[in-house]
This record gives C-alpha cells, structure tokens and sequence, in this order.
C-alpha cells in the first residue's frame, strides 16, 4: 500500500512515498521556488543519489506534475502505474475547531477548511493550492487532510479561552489553538513505546524546539495545554518570532515608532526571537557559535530561549499535577546539547537530572537523563511525515 505525503507550502512542496505494509520511505523530495526564478525539484529514490532538475515551475500543478513524472520514472522512480498510490495525505496547518482528527477530504471539508484562511492567512491558502493541485493532477487518487491543530483541540477551556471579551471567541474564534500537533502527538507516543508504558497512564511535555517552537503538555495522551496560541506566534522564544509578549508592547512601538499594525505585526514575527535579542542571525548554531566567541548578546538568546523552555516546564508539570517525562525534538531540540542541558539545569527539585554523557547526543533517539531520574528525559527525532500516512491509512 503507497501513500504519497505531502507538506506544501506557498512556494515550496516537500513530499515523501510510504509503503505502508512496512513503514519504509521509498522516496522523498522538494520542489523549491515555485512560481520564482530558478524553481528546481530535488527527487531521492531511498538508496540512490539525489537527483535535481532546474525548470520553470510556474505554478503547484506543474510541481505536483513534476512530483508525478519522478514518481513514475524508470530509473528513479517508485511507482509502476498511479494506480499503485492508493492515498495522498496532506499536512495542512489551521483546521480551526472544525476537525479534531484528520479526514478525508471532500468538497464539504475543502470549504471548511476555507473558512479557516483568516486564521492562517499565511499556511492555509498554500495547503489549499496543494489539495486542488492533486485533486487536477490525479482526480482519482483519495486524499487525506492531516492537521497541526487538531491534535490540541483536546484541551479544555480554561487553557484555551483568553481572558479577554468572551464576545472575541464567538464571533472570531479568538482563542488557543495550539500547532505542531502532529509532532507532539508523534513524539508523545513514541516516548510512552520507549518506556514500555501506556501513554494512558504517563503525564508528558513535549518540546518541539526549531525555528519555531511550541511546548505541549501531553495526560493521559491527549494535550492538555500548549505553548502556541491563536496564532504560532506565542510561547517561547524562537528563532524570529517574539513568542510571549506584554500585549502593551504591541501598541507602545507602534505609537512610539509610527509603525503600522502590518509593521509591528512583521517585527515580532520576522526581526524578534533569537535574531532580535543577538542581532547575529535566527539559526541556533550561528548563536552557539556566536555565544562560544564570547558574544554577549548570543549568550543572552540562548539564556532567553532555554529559560522562557524551563518555565513552561514547571508550568505544565503543574497544570497536570505531575510529570513522569520530558521529551525533546525539532532541529533545536534533537541536536542542542548546550539548549538541552540549559532547559534542564536547576530542575533537579522536581525529579529532572540530566546525564551529562548521554545528553551528548545529536538527531536521535535516546535516553539522556540519569538512571536515577524520576522523571525520564528523551529525544525523539520527529516524524510528522509517518502520521499523514498512518492516519491516511487508516482512513482508507
Ligand atoms: P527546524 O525548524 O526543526 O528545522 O530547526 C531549525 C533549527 O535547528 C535552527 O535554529 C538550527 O540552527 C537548529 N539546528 C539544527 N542542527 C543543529 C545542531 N547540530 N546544533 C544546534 N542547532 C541545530
């Protein structure tokens, strides 16, 4: 059984091909630059050399075409026939409170997820593009709409309702949604395998730590509480965006600055976080690096960063009145050995103690706590790629 995955973005598509009768990825690839001079597809046949092909791509059907035509190829193809594919799942970041689960996709859940644009002005409308772009291409193909938030439309309402007019929430659905969904779903489940334990009976934080970043709370498997709000702005530090701020912040540089909403808006999502603070660069190693030459400002993004993980930390083990692990993922969160051990240091009081040999690791999975924690402390590499073609799988 063949699932084609696909994660499209406004001018990017990355896609990957399961064989779902054994979880192995048979091909993977990304087309860049679509609608852009210089647009290329990068197709990986598992085994072989990449191989990469410059040509104009001028809009998603012709990347979806090209996606195809690699597929199909005889020598680095994976497919016979299109008849082979029996799915393609897709990543689609906002579905509002409209799906707590992934579904299949059908005019009805198209115009749902239409209604969700004001909420991801910026995500939604890219997905869209990559549903209707298959939906030309390969008319008979089932498709399957996996998204980031439904994942956290578990929580309850005195975590996802903001104190402010309760009118806001019913007439623009201004309220937590929480992203990354299904990595921290991922990454929770995989973290109740490695201990042997029912995720049922485990209370969990997930860190999903990259060049975005949200925090979850994870009792009993389903989320609880999340660090990313409305929109995936809030929460910690990442690597442009502010993450949690004084509201008031918004309006006093706007005034002060003469800036307008648009401005501000694209100062705390682009210039702020680890770029802001350091003033160096957004990239985590740049940082690392920086913060090894001595540069103070360096320093103190990553002292911003690891301390706004720490909190949360404390945060969450309370709001689930215990914790029985800590698990880490994402670019940041799979490979920093430095944010890692920062985030956990001084944490020993509630049963967190980190082994300085075994957190001395990079991009995959282990146990880096000390045998004596209470509390168990992982990295889990993610696989949100796995959850589009298990659950379209499933819903087959
Ligand atoms: P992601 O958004 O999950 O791709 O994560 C991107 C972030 O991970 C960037 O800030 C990278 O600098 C960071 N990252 C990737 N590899 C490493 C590494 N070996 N050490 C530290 N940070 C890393």
């Amino acid at each position: 059984m063949k699932i084609l995955v696909i994660n499209c973005g406004s001018s990017s598509l990355k896609y990957q091909v399961f064989d779902m009768d054994n979880e192995e990825v048979l091909s993977k690839g990304l087309v860049e630059r679509i609608g852009i001079e210089g647009s290329k597809i990068k197709h990986t046949k598992t085994g072989l050399d990449s191989i990469t092909t410059e040509t104009p791509i001028p809009d998603h059907k012709s990347a979806i075409k090209l996606v195809i035509d690699a597929l199909l190829d005889k020598s680095h193809g994976v497919l016979e026939s299109l008849d082979e594919l029996v799915a393609v799942g897709h990543r689609v970041v906002h579905a509002g409170e409209k799906f707590a689960t992934s579904v299949k996709l059908d005019s009805k859940v198209m115009a749902a997820l239409k209604e969700c644009v004001p909420l991801a002005p910026l995500h939604n409308p890219a997905n869209i593009m990559g549903i209707e772009a298959v939906t030309d291409v390969l008319p008979r193909v089932s498709q399957v709409g996996v998204f980031d938030t439904a994942f956290h439309q578990t929580m309850p309402e005195k975590a996802y309702i903001y104190p402010i007019p309760y009118g806001y929430y019913e007439k623009y659905g201004i309220r937590r949604y929480g992203f990354h969904g299904t990595s921290h779903f991922y990454v929770a489940n995989r973290t109740a395998e490695i201990l042997g334990k029912p995720i049922e009976r485990l209370k969990i934080i997930t860190c999903h730590m990259g060049n975005g970043s949200s925090i979850t709370a994870v009792d009993g498997g389903k989320s609880v509480d999340t660090s990313m709000g409305f929109t995936p702005l809030a929460g910690v530090a990442m690597g442009t965006r502010s993450g949690d701020l004084d509201p008031a912040i918004f309006s006093f540089i706007a005034e002060t600055e003469k800036l307008s909403v648009k401005d501000v808006d694209s100062l705390f999502n682009k210039k702020s976080g680890l770029l802001g603070i350091s003033g160096i660069s957004s990239d985590l190693r740049d940082i690392e690096e920086a913060a090894s030459r001595g540069e103070q400002r360096s320093k103190l993004a990553l002292q911003v960063l690891a301390y706004g993980a720490k909190k949360y930390i404390g945060a969450y083990a309370a709001a689930m009145g215990g914790l029985d692990a800590v698990a880490f993922t994402a670019g940041v969160g799979e490979n920093s050995v430095t944010v890692r051990s920062m985030v956990c240091e001084g944490l020993e009081f509630m049963g967190i103690e980190l082994d300085v040999k075994k957190n001395n690791v990079r991009g995959k999975e282990a146990a880096i706590s000390s045998d004596s924690s209470r509390v168990k402390v992982l990295v889990v590499p993610t696989n949100e790629e796995l959850v589009i073609a298990r659950d379209s799988k499933r819903l087959m």
